[in-house]
């Protein structure tokens, strides 16, 4: 039952990634915005949680890895690995575009900066990263 549910998010969030939303899961207790999209509050507990589109915008707080060293997202580099606040609230940990070893100093020099979420194609299917506001 509850595979199944999670199922059914993770299809959802990804057929809207296709039309170019990206969207999240609010707590209909706390008002806790989830994202990636989960079906239980992990602020609260609370199983009750609806969709809600972000609106892209987030703060790039921390800059943790300059081009992850991960091979899973060759494909997206250069990019850092970085900690953002969404604009509903939500931390989450995300790509970054654009960040290498060489400029990485430079980035983390700018920061708290604003920064957009934005929606990539990779082999198949889309994801979202982030890239800093001009
Ligand atoms: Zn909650």
């Amino acid at each position: 039952m509850k595979a199944a549910k999670m199922e059914k998010i993770v299809k959802t969030f990804y057929d809207q990634l296709e039309k170019g939303k990206i969207m999240g899961r609010r707590c209909t207790a706390c008002g806790n915005v989830e994202f990636p999209p989960v079906f239980i509050c992990n602020k609260c507990g609370c199983f009750e949680t609806e969709w809600i589109e972000l609106s892209g915008k987030a703060t790039f707080q921390s800059l943790m890895v300059a081009n992850g060293q991960t091979q899973k997202y060759q494909d997206l580099m250069p990019y850092g690995l970085g900690a953002v606040t969404l604009e509903e609230g939500s931390e989450v940990n995300a790509l970054i575009g654009g960040i290498t070893p060489e400029n990485a100093e430079e980035y983390r020099n700018k920061l708290p900066a604003g920064c957009h979420a934005k929606i990539v194609q990779r082999d198949g299917y889309k994801t979202v990263m982030f890239e800093v506001d001009k």
